[in-house]
């Protein structure tokens, strides 16, 4: 059963960013019912909000703004922590005008610490100010930024429509059809024991028959620990988890077990129609996924479309050929395999290919390892003196094309997210950057860096105005 019926958003930020403002743009603008729930610290202000036509309790965070400047008391940061562990969504605030601070830093390191769902707002952005700050927030790491003023009311429809689309994701609305129908509660315990050293989620996707039931079988050998409809996860999913001597030590994987699921499956679905719904689960679930095809006959169209579904959603992942004990001219045949994936996945250029036998466990420690080598690059991020080195370079080897004897020009990258690495490039002209330059720039960030086998995600921004793209009201 959930502890608080309502999801929980938390604004957590240093003193003086304008958390409290925040608060009573939220909450005051569509709702009244401020007060004090039982329960919270006297430290931590709580009031409902309509957000995107749900219901949803803001808490501020803002006891303790008297505190002397550039000081963090123990105090604060110890409600900060606390109400980031109650809470569904977090709100991270920022003061553009002031820039990035220590103190910044400090608060941001302990929501990145938390691995819970961030909104970073990035406040006081009034009539274009603070651009420099705007900027810098990038380099927190906790995604991209959103340019509002609390204070004047500016960019706050933007916010809402993102913590509209966060909460659907984590904490779905009951289904009427559900029998549990406490997926919002099941969410939230899953983001509480899940953390912080929580096991790699990987699936097994691929067509019937491809051998994903003797793969989960072999993976799970004798250890097979079946966990059991875990609460957080799809409501019909089923995992178990494993453990795997890797080179660096033990790694724990949580294994999304397809198999498992269509056992349980009440519904009459055709092999076909299963498989392909089985990706779409292990996608939701999964941080890493393997795509299994068999060597007899590798990548029919399914096999590609499971793979671009996967890729589109940003998840890592590897293709394991099955059945290699059935082949006999081994190496021809898997040079010929690896240069068809390189050509029909380009999306994902450099993916890992593992020869295995699930039946006669062969080639699973392979797997394992690629797995890992794929995730870390998954998550990998680069610092933005060295992405901006390199953009001068790749701009200065290959120049952006001219429109209307203007050069595009761009100014300046960034990360501000991994898993998937996800660059954004502000340009003078965003729409002028023809699909194959940006592909040019993807591919040369992929090269420079060391990322093959993940989706690269370079999100174009116009540079000079961060309101451009976020629709300033
Ligand atoms: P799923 O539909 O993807 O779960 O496939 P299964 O695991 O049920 O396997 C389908 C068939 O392929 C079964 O008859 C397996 O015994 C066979 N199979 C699975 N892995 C291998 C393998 O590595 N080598 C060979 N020769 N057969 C395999």
């Amino acid at each position: 059963m959930a502890q608080h019926i309502l999801p929980q958003v938390a604004i957590v930020g240093r003193p003086n960013v304008g958390k409290s403002t925040l608060f009573n743009r939220l909450t005051g603008r569509r709702t009244a019912l401020v007060s004090d729930m039982p329960g919270l610290t006297r430290d931590r202000r709580t009031g409902t909000a309509l957000i995107a036509e749900r219901e949803v309790l803001m808490v501020d965070t803002a006891g303790l703004e008297d505190a002397p400047r550039g000081t963090i008391p123990d105090r604060m940061r110890a409600q900060s922590e606390a109400a980031i562990e109650d809470a569904d969504l977090i709100l991270f605030v920022m003061d553009a005008r002031a820039g990035l601070t220590p103190a910044d830093e400090l608060f941001a390191d302990i929501v990145r610490r938390a691995d819970r769902p961030t909104l970073l707002v990035v406040n006081k952005c009034e009539g274009n100010k603070g651009r420099e700050g705007f900027y810098e927030s990038y380099s927190l790491g906790l995604g991209e930024p959103f340019a509002v003023s609390a204070e004047h009311g500016e960019g706050l429809a933007d916010l809402d429509d993102a913590i509209g689309a966060a909460l659907a994701e984590i904490a779905p609305l009951p289904d009427a059809s559900d029998e549990d129908g406490d997926a919002a509660g099941e969410d939230e315990d899953y983001a509480k024991h899940g953390t912080p050293e929580r096991p790699i989620r990987l699936a097994i996707v691929g067509r019937p028959n491809a051998g994903k039931s003797t793969l989960v079988n072999a993976l799970l050998g004798e250890e097979r620990m079946i966990v059991g409809p875990e609460p957080g996860l799809t409501r019909d999913s089923i995992s178990s988890a494993f453990k795997w001597e890797g080179r660096d030590g033990p790694v724990s994987f949580e294994l999304f077990d397809t198999a498992g699921l269509r056992r349980k499956s009440r519904i009459n679905e055709t092999a076909e129609k299963l498989s392909a719904s089985d990706a779409i689960r292990a996608v939701r679930f999964a941080e890493i996924v393997v795509l299994l095809v068999s060597a007899e006959n590798p990548l029919e169209h399914q096999d590609l479309t499971i793979a671009d579904h996967v890729a589109g959603e940003g998840r890592a992942l590897i293709v394991a050929v099955n059945k290699w004990d059935l082949v006999t001219d081994k190496q021809a045949r898997i040079a010929e395999i690896r240069k068809a994936i390189e050509m029909r996945m380009s999306n994902v250029a450099g993916i890992a290919v593992v020869p295995i036998s699930a039946l006669a466990e062969r080639g699973l420690e392979k797997l394992l390892a690629a797995a890992m080598a794929t995730y870390a690059t998954w998550n990998k991020r680069v610092s933005t003196p060295d992405l901006n080195r390199w953009l001068a370079e790749a701009v200065a080897r290959h120049a952006p094309p001219a429109v209307s004897g203007r050069r595009v020009r761009i100014r300046y990258i960034t990360q501000p997210t991994a898993r998937p690495p996800t660059f954004v490039a502000f340009t003078s002209q965003p729409q002028a950057l023809s699909g194959s330059y940006q592909r040019y720039l993807i591919n040369s960030l992929r090269e420079a860096f060391d990322l093959p086998g993940v989706p690269v995600r370079l999100n174009l921004r116009k540079g000079d105005n961060p309101y451009a793209t976020k629709g300033r009201k």
